[in-house]
């Protein structure tokens, strides 16, 4: 496996594969890699000539008083877990070369973004579209891949390619988690041995709501206040937002129905978690 620094080198590198014909994945992430993030690579290495990571803490997506520096990083460790899934090329820009003196353009989705995180964490979805946007033309991928864990930040990156028309194959694969049911996270790093038990309340309120909607339960106001009642059970859990949510336009729903999205974030202590499931379906 080969790491990449430099933009410049990246460029090179995609155009060079593209031109012998070679097709290419990208995973994206944030690095502190963990099996949620493996589990895309081995996906991609299925589905392309050449497949690319990229490990870039994005400063545009974090917000004032966020985690920015204290986000988990270990570039030796995550060199190890790419290689082990299969990663040809890991690309690990730095910021100041992503974002030069003078940069001044950004990709804003518009709807899509309004709820949910983007209430939440105001400019967070335009970081992220813009970084994602840069990172397919630097890397010039066929297909890239993303976990449904950030389900809205699916949902924009598939709306931005085809309001764009990029033309690159986005394939969003299930959430990854522990035996215990809690979703993978690098923030997972961040919680004590307290809060990684008081942290289960975010998949237990989940199953709660599958299973309520199982049985026949389709008002959402009584999900919702089953949903909150398991999370406040756990005294260090504070409810960012609980919302179901029409899983394709993101918009409210008074009723369930198959495919409608429950969306969780939660902050154990500091920590601000976020899980999510989709009625009906096996998740
Ligand atoms: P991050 O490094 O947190 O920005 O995540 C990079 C990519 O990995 C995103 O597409 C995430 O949705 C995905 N991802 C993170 N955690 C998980 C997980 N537990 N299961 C599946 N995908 C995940």
């Amino acid at each position: 496996m080969n790491v990449v620094v430099t933009v410049e080198e990246m460029l090179a590198r995609s155009r060079a594969a593209r031109s012998s014909g070679k097709s290419i994945a990208l995973v994206p992430t944030m690095g502190y890699l963990h099996e949620g993030h493996a589990s895309l690579m081995r996906e991609g290495r299925r589905r392309a000539d050449l497949l690319v990571a990229s490990i870039f803490v994005n400063p545009t997506q974090f917000g004032a008083g966020e985690d920015l520096d204290a986000y988990p990083r270990d570039l030796e460790r995550d060199k190890t877990i790419a290689a082990g899934a299969g990663v040809d090329l890991l690309f690990a820009p730095k910021a100041s070369d992503m974002y030069p003196a003078g940069y001044q353009t950004w990709v804003d989705v518009d709807r899509l973004t309004l709820p949910l995180c983007g209430a939440s964490r105001p400019g967070h979805f335009r970081g992220v579209s813009t970084v994602v946007a840069k990172l397919f033309n630097i890397v010039r991928p066929d297909v890239a891949l993303f976990g449904r864990k950030d389900y809205q930040q699916l949902a924009v990156i598939r709306r931005m390619v085809s309001d764009l028309d990029m033309g690159i194959e986005i394939v969003g694969m299930p959430i990854v988690r522990e035996d215990d049911g809690l979703a993978m996270s690098s923030r997972n790093a961040y919680l004590t041995t307290d809060e990684r038990r008081a942290a289960l309340c975010l998949s237990r309120a989940l199953s709660q709501a599958r299973q309520l909607y199982r049985n026949g339960d389709l008002v959402i106001s009584v999900l919702l206040d089953a949903v909150c009642a398991t999370i406040s059970e756990e005294r260090s859990a504070e409810i960012d937002y609980a919302e179901f949510r029409d899983g394709e336009t993101l918009e409210n729903v008074t009723i369930a129905t198959d495919g409608t999205l429950l969306a969780l974030a939660v902050k154990i202590g500091k920590t601000r978690l976020i899980d999510n499931c989709l009625l009906g379906e096996e998740n």
